[in-house]
């Protein structure tokens, strides 16, 4: 198949990693001329170059820039393409991309690899950042069958397990898996750092270890991607944040009447429920 990939940066770039020693053709467009050469010369594309003109060709393109840019990409992208030519894009929201690309462009499937590393950028791409991992496709009523097949082909080269859903549900499950834990984890760093006492923090900073390191990882990533989940997903982020502060409010409920009964049956829940989440 060829395929273009709009914003080459940790997903754009581990996609064309991924998929070109398949045998798929990567055009690549980028920002920046210099992320085009980077492509290039990091095996991510076969072409690459800053101009949207470059995707005339392509049977599936897909959007990797930041959210907020999705649907602007579209409508530049839109006078270059052929009509049978698929859309799809790996935006961490569902609803509001969907609502905004599927009136301009009826062949298109929203999708979103759940995958990713606290770095960003070109020189972040990796090859088998997919593999394993859920791919959820949110086709409407209206996809056609074509197009979803050919999003699922990929998925299935990415080696990813395969979800569809629809763009709401997609939403408010991501809101409690991904975008509440980059809200909390934030807070968990803000925190700490605000500690008054520098002996106090310079010793937690020495201290701290692999429990900090796994709890603060998805709160120490890309700031710009934490406030377009947040600003594009804002009523489900609020409703699993106030939930949460909700829970909050038991465990220190708990602790300050010294509960520890109480302490102990959340803790044991939790440590059961962890497993249906994570293996
Ligand atoms: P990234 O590493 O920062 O890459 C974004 C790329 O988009 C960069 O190559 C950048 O180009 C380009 N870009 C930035 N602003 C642009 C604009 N206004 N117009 C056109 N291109 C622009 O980000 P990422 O982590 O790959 O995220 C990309 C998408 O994947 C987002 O929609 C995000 O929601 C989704 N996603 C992210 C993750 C994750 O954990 N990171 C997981 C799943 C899905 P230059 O390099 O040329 O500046």
């Amino acid at each position: 198949m060829k395929v273009g990939v709009v914003g080459l940066g940790l997903i754009g770039g581990s996609l064309g990693l991924a998929l070109r020693p398949l045998g798929h053709e990567i055009l690549g467009v980028a920002r920046r001329p210099e992320t085009a050469a980077r492509a290039i010369e990091l095996g991510i594309a076969d072409r690459a170059g800053c101009d949207l003109s470059l995707l005339a060709e392509a049977d599936l393109v897909v959007l990797c820039t930041p959210i907020g840019a999705i649907e602007p990409t579209v409508r530049q992208l839109i006078p270059h393409l052929s009509p049978n030519t698929v859309l799809t894009d790996v935006g961490s929201v569902k609803q509001a991309i969907v609502q905004a690309i599927e009136p301009l462009w009826p062949n298109f499937v929203g999708a979103h690899p759940m995958a990713g590393t606290a770095d960003s950028g070109i020189e972040a791409a990796l090859p088998d950042l997919f593999v394993g991992r859920p791919f959820a496709i949110t086709p409407t009523d209206r996809t056609p069958t074509e197009a979803i097949a050919r999003v699922t082909a990929i998925a299935q080269d990415l080696r990813s397990t395969l979800y569809r859903c629809t763009p709401e549900q997609h939403d408010r499950a991501v809101a409690w898996i991904s975008h509440l834990p980059v809200a909390i984890s934030a807070s968990l760093i803000a925190a700490c750092g605000a500690e008054p006492d520098p002996e106090t923090l310079a010793l937690a900073q020495s201290l701290a270890s692999s429990g900090f390191r796994d709890t603060s990882r998805v709160g120490g990533g890309n700031p710009e991607l934490g406030v377009m989940m947040a600003q594009f997903n804002r009523p489900e982020l609020l409703r699993s944040l106030q939930r949460y502060r909700d829970q909050l409010d038991q465990i220190i409920g708990a602790i300050d009447q010294q509960d520890w009964a109480a302490l102990q049956t959340c803790y044991e829940q939790t440590q059961q429920a962890r497993s249906a989440f994570v293996d």
